[in-house]
């Protein structure tokens, strides 16, 4: 199973490929991960990427891309694999459609969780994370048993610099920009499932699940 999970930020994507992930025992492959762990590491890509990043600019798509195939081409990703947060372009998606049809592995589905601007807007404006354990929190749909205070382990809860309104309203304006065209780009080739993703996390789950019953 060869998946790309799409969806505003705050649609729930990155919990349902966890769970799907889990299920088929195949990898989630976000690029955010990819991108951390080869500067940490400070590969050749790691390196370049970190020029950029250190500049405040975004990494550009040819570096992003190579990781991502790189990523593709080890040994836990020869059964699937889920990509979540790529592509984010239609150059990108052209550059990874490319790269799949060379080693003859096509995309089996594109899932796109669907929820409103305003939706997003609520879900992550409220978002508390513990830096600690990493579990988070919302103050109006699931907030912790103390106010601001981590329920597993008591640290101080914090916002993430990326989760204030002025910064998600220009996440959802370069989404709209940039990332909705894939919409397009995957329902002309077949591959786009739409799943209507503004209820409850068992109900999306359900939805997931039954999206990608036909496929093995
Ligand atoms: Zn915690």
């Amino acid at each position: 199973m060869r998946l790309v999970f799409l969806g505003l930020p705050g649609a729930g994507k990155g919990t349902q490929a966890r769970l799907v992930a889990e299920h088929e025992g195949i990898p989630q492959i976000s690029t955010g991960d990819i991108l951390r762990e080869h500067v940490q590491v400070g590969t050749r890509l790691g390196i370049r990427a970190r020029a950029y990043m250190d500049r405040g600019d975004y990494v550009p798509d040819d570096v992003v891309v190579e990781m991502v195939i790189e990523r593709l081409s080890e040994p836990d990703a020869e059964k699937g694999f889920i990509l979540d947060g790529f592509p984010r372009t239609v150059p990108q998606a052209l550059a990874l459609e490319a790269a799949l049809e060379r080693t003859d592995r096509p995309l089996s589905a594109v899932l796109q969780f669907v929820i409103s601007q305003g939706t997003a807007l609520q879900r992550i404006v409220g978002r508390f994370t513990c830096p600690d354990c990493g579990r988070t929190y919302h103050k109006e749909f699931k907030p912790p048993a103390q106010d601001l205070v981590c329920d597993l382990d008591g640290t101080a809860l914090e916002k993430r610099s990326d989760e204030d309104e002025v910064t998600v309203l220009r996440r959802l304006a370069v989404y709209r920009e940039q990332t909705s065209p894939l919409e397009r780009f995957y329902a002309d080739r077949g591959l786009l499932r739409e799943i209507e993703a503004e209820a409850d996390v068992d109900t999306v789950t359900e939805r997931t699940f039954a999206a990608l019953k036909d496929l093995d």
